[in-house]
């Protein structure tokens, strides 16, 4: 176990970013609960990455597919036949791991040192079943991606919309997964969500586009305020290639157990869409109007990023121990951050509650803020620090005399006084987009 991922799951729990599932019931192996900052927290993840990859790109729409799908999708993808784990158990204690987890050639048990059986492939789906029994039930699956469902709507969305190549079709929600070895917090996780982009390209093209979409993530990870010395593109060898895929970047960050990864961009070539073609005998095909009408089946670049894990990255790259000050702060950017403002009156009395009210109910719709009247001021903003709010508005006796009121900065500390007419737009000019 790793301090920092301790202190995170500890601080999680205390100030309600995140909870274990079920925990009344004693909880349920690597699934979690959003509480009221962390749902904030992943929701700003989610708009900061739809309004970057929809909102903002002319050629790039989005889509929402269903969780349960038709079985045969999933034949097609190749996730019936290929999407395993190779997995070991303890002779002795009945743990399982996945064998590639373990160092290479393990014998033993990494936890009783007990004799390991031989590797078995273990399906990561999560089955489970459409309909009664009585009317005999289809065994369907949980989706283990949402790619599939932007791929099986794909001559949907070219019919109904005027895109033409090349051109994304992005989606976000949830996903499934039956992982053998879990932990970490939720960095690997049974239930999580997934931002994904498919982005239809001429064959041909796909060296062009796996680079340029790589970088274009990259940056994105940077642009949520991510300490850039810990962020890095790693090409996959050729060996960890998923059978799709012919050649793919994953953007890690350095965590305590080391670089994992955030998002694969992967060149998934023409694969999905023929064999989709292949099983439906639908026509999954492309007519090329600006080359003579051709039909093409187009090849796809895929971005594909865990929700959970980028937030977990910014909870663990937020985290700072201020020694100095005695307090432990959540330097989140302002553009994730659950709050972006909390209000204090310095004293419930003498007409400071009413000012400080009056300015939360002005600047709540703009910006998610919190009001907090209980406790010494001073407590008031370990609080916010923890929650990671970058600013603190305190209401006192001179705003009474002059109505400036203070603005204290989260990571300096420093305090400046700003008028009342003026807080808006100061708070504007400094939480930005
Ligand atoms: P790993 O090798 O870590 O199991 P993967 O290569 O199978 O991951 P992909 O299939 O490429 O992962 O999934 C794309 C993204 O979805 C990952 O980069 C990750 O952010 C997220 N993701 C995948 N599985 C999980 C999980 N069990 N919990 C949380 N996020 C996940």
């Amino acid at each position: 176990s790793y301090p920092l991922m301790e202190k995170l799951v500890a601080l999680s729990r205390r100030r309600g970013f995140l909870f274990q599932s079920s925990e009344i019931y004693g909880g349920i192996n690597a699934v979690y609960d959003y509480g009221p900052l962390g749902v904030e927290l992943k929701r700003n993840v989610k708009n900061r990455w739809w309004r970057d990859i929809v909102t903002a790109r002319e050629d790039v729409v989005g889509m929402d597919a269903a969780i349960l799908m038709h079985p045969k999708v999933w034949e097609a993808s190749g996730h019936v036949e290929n999407f395993h784990d190779p997995m070991v158990e303890c002779r002795k204690c009945r743990r399982r791991f996945r064998q590639d987890h373990l160092p290479e050639g393990s014998t033993q048990c990494p936890e009783c040192q007990g004799e390991l059986g031989a590797p078995r492939q273990f399906n990561l789906m999560f089955k489970t079943f459409l309909g009664s029994t009585e009317e005999g039930a289809q065994e369907i699956y949980l989706r283990p991606e949402t790619a599939q469902g932007i791929f099986v709507n794909f001559d949907n969305v070219v019919s109904s919309n005027r895109v033409k190549l090349p051109f994304g079709i992005a989606q976000l929600g949830k996903a499934f997964r039956n992982e053998i070895t879990t932990g970490n917090f939720i960095f690997r996780t049974r239930e999580f969500e997934q931002m994904e982009m498919e982005y239809f390209i001429r064959p041909g093209e796909n060296t062009q586009w796996l680079e340029y979409w790589a970088q274009e993530r990259l940056n994105w990870f940077r642009s949520l305020g991510i300490t850039p010395e810990k962020l890095r593109l790693r090409a996959h060898d050729e060996d960890e290639l998923a059978h799709y895929s012919t050649a793919c970047y994953d953007v890690e960050y350095e965590f305590p157990y080391g670089f994992s990864e955030l998002e694969g961009i992967a060149d998934r070539g023409t694969y999905d869409l023929t064999q989709h073609i292949n099983l439906s005998g639908k026509k999954l095909h492309y007519v090329d109007q600006d080359n003579r009408g051709q039909k093409i089946i187009p090849a796809v670049v895929e971005t594909s990023a865990g929700v959970d894990r980028t937030v977990l990255t910014l909870l663990a790259d937020a985290y700072w121990e201020d020694e100095e000050n005695d307090r432990v702060v959540m330097r989140l950017h302002p553009s994730v951050a659950p709050f972006k403002v909390a209000i204090f009156p310095l004293f419930n009395k003498d007409g400071m509650p009413e000012v400080a009210r009056k300015l939360y109910e002005d600047l709540r719709f703009k910006f998610a803020a919190f009001y907090d009247t209980g406790g010494s001021i001073g407590k008031r903003y370990r609080r916010q620090d923890e929650a990671g709010t970058p600013f603190c508005i305190t209401i006192d006796h001179q705003t009474l005399e002059d109505r400036t009121v203070t603005l204290r900065d989260r990571d300096s500390l420093e305090q400046i006084r700003v008028s009342l007419d003026q807080v808006e737009q100061v708070l504007e000019e400094k939480v930005g987009t």
